[in-house]
């Protein structure tokens, strides 16, 4: 930050160094217009031997390792011994007003910033009047009225700027504590937020939202690491454009990948030296910088945090520890969202085929046959059970009827609308699928086409032989071959057992039939 007079001007305030703290200092110090004429007294005096005490100085803070390290090489030296040149030359020049407080705020703050801690500077002081007193008393041969005078007012000048310089490092302090503490807050907000949730979709909106709110950034997007494939392949975003969105991409070995192995942050932007910088997609989007987390719950990486920022070209370091905190708690909540998503999919899911299991195919037709009957909608379902099965797994053995099982369940997701019919295993090697909207004869022309399929299908085994498998399939339709679910699934059931008595490899339907039915394929 540029310590220009209006920043300085505006620190002054937030430390409560107005014009009348700056008089009630100066009355406590009795520092008056007498010690000011003796201070430019002093002025000329002191003046042949500014260089001088300057050099002495900086030998002094070199002969001590800790300051040396702060000083750097020699072209800074001596740009801080110019600026010491100038220091001193104020100490006497006589006016002591706000403009003159501004600037020991100023040193005091760049002092404070290269990492000169307060016992430095308070021992750098006493270098300067341990130099200054037997010069003014050799200048004042035996030491006069006059000479004590003035070391008396160059003691109270340089004690008014050890008050200021003091201040800024309290109220740097302060500033710090406050600053940890709203974090400190802001944190544990969201760690109720973060944990008032198990929805994974609204978990991932909070996570991009605070991240986005702490950095007063412009955008978020988490990604997931998926282990199978070794590359990121599910992504979520917030506050980016859909071109961007839709250009977004994860290369192997890139910025994602790296935050993702090392565990550390990665920043992105166009300044000089970068070792990421943006891309055009980037550019154009009007990003500025960004910064890649690792989302790691228990030294388990699962995927990477993503802010946009569009107002600077960088995060400042307690932006990147207050994010790097949050990231972590993020991770576990991330990490909660997701179990529980995958827990709610085992409840619902048959493990074998991935279809819905049979608890789920029951809600979701009582739901369906309430909803019809109220509405006099139809719909249809189809019962299905693999012919001879018992054969298959007789003669290949129990992973070879495995293997069938999930053949025809990938077959039957393929033959319905995924977004409005569902498929489901109702147990051993039967299936079922619930078809809204549909009449028996849309669900036969269904039907048939699933098993002819089937019938035309080599299932590959797991020995590497392949064979064929047909179905039969009893079909039921709301509200003409029942009303109940109870009704339709018994009644569908019934159908199944007449197409195995009457062949097997056929499709039987409840109830009559139209004869203009033909089906395509
Ligand atoms: P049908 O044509 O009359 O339906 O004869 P089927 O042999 O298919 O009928 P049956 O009910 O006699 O046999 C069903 C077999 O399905 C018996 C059971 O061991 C087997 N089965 C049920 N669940 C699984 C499973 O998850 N995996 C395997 N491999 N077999 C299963
Ligand atoms: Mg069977
Ligand atoms: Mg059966």
């Amino acid at each position: 930050m540029q310590l220009d007079g209006a920043v300085l001007h505006e620190i002054a305030l937030e430390m409560g160094i107005t014009d009348d703290e700056i008089s009630t200092r100066k009355a406590f110090l009795e520092f008056g217009e007498s010690d000011i004429a003796h201070l430019r007294i002093l002025h000329d005096e002191l003046k042949g031997i500014r260089a001088e005490v300057v050099d002495a100085f900086y030998n002094h803070l070199l002969s001590f390792g800790e300051t040396r390290a702060l000083l750097g090489d020699d072209s800074h030296v001596e740009h801080l011994k110019s600026t010491q040149s100038q220091y001193l030359d104020g100490l006497t020049a006589g006016e002591y007003g706000r403009s003159y407080t501004c600037d020991r705020l100023r040193i005091g703050i760049a002092l404070q910033r290269i990492g000169l801690g307060p016992k430095w500077y308070l021992g750098a002081y006493h270098k300067y009047l341990s130099m200054l007193f037997p010069h003014l008393w050799e200048e004042g041969g035996l030491a006069d009225q006059a000479t004590l005078e003035n070391m008396r007012a160059l003691l109270k000048v340089v004690f008014f700027d050890m008050g200021i310089a003091i201040d800024t490092y309290i109220h740097d302090r302060q500033k710090n504590i406050s600053l940890k503490m709203s974090q400190l807050a802001a944190l544990n907000q969201v760690a109720a937020a973060l944990t008032s949730s198990l929805s994974l979709r609204e978990v991932l909106d909070e996570v991009m939202r605070c991240a986005i709110a702490f950095t007063h950034s412009k955008a978020s997007c988490i990604a997931f690491y998926d282990q199978a494939e070794g590359l990121f392949k599910e992504w979520v975003t917030q506050g980016l454009s859909e071109h961007f969105v839709s250009h977004m991409e994860f290369r192997r070995g890139g910025l994602a990948d790296e935050a993702f192995t090392s565990g550390a942050y990665v920043p992105s932007n166009d300044l000089p030296g970068t070792r990421h910088q943006l891309s055009r997609l980037a550019r154009e989007e009007g990003i500025r910088s960004f910064a890649c987390l690792p989302l790691t719950f228990h030294s388990q990486p699962l995927g990477v945090l993503y802010v946009y920022r569009d107002d600077r070209d960088e995060f400042e370091p307690d932006e990147i520890e207050l994010l790097t905190t949050f990231a972590n708690l993020a991770a576990g909540a991330v990490n909660n969202a997701r179990l529980h998503a995958r827990m709610t999919d085992l409840a619902s899911m048959d493990g074998l085929t991935g279809l819905s299991n049979r608890r789920t195919f029951d809600e979701r037709l009582s739901i369906e046959a309430a909803r019809c009957m109220r509405y006099q909608n139809r719909y249809s379902m189809l019962m299905l059970d693999v012919d001879h099965f018992k054969k298959v797994n007789d003669s290949y053995g129990h992973p070879a009827g495995d293997a069938v099982l999930r053949f025809l369940a990938g077959l039957l997701r393929c033959q319905v609308r995924t977004a409005v019919d569902m498929v489901a295993r109702f147990g051993g090697e039967e299936f079922a699928i619930l078809l809204p909207e549909t009449d028996k004869a849309g669900a036969y022309c269904v039907a048939e086409r699933i098993r002819r399929a089937m019938e035309k299908s080599r299932i590959p085994l797991p020995s590497g032989e392949s064979i064929g498998v047909t179905v039969s399939i009893g079909i039921c339709g709301h509200p003409d071959s029942g009303y109940s679910a109870g009704e339709i699934v018994a009644n569908a059931d019934k159908v199944l057992y007449r197409a195995k008595q009457e062949g097997r490899n056929c499709t039987r339907v409840f109830g009559d039939l139209p004869d203009y039915i033909a089906c395509p394929g």
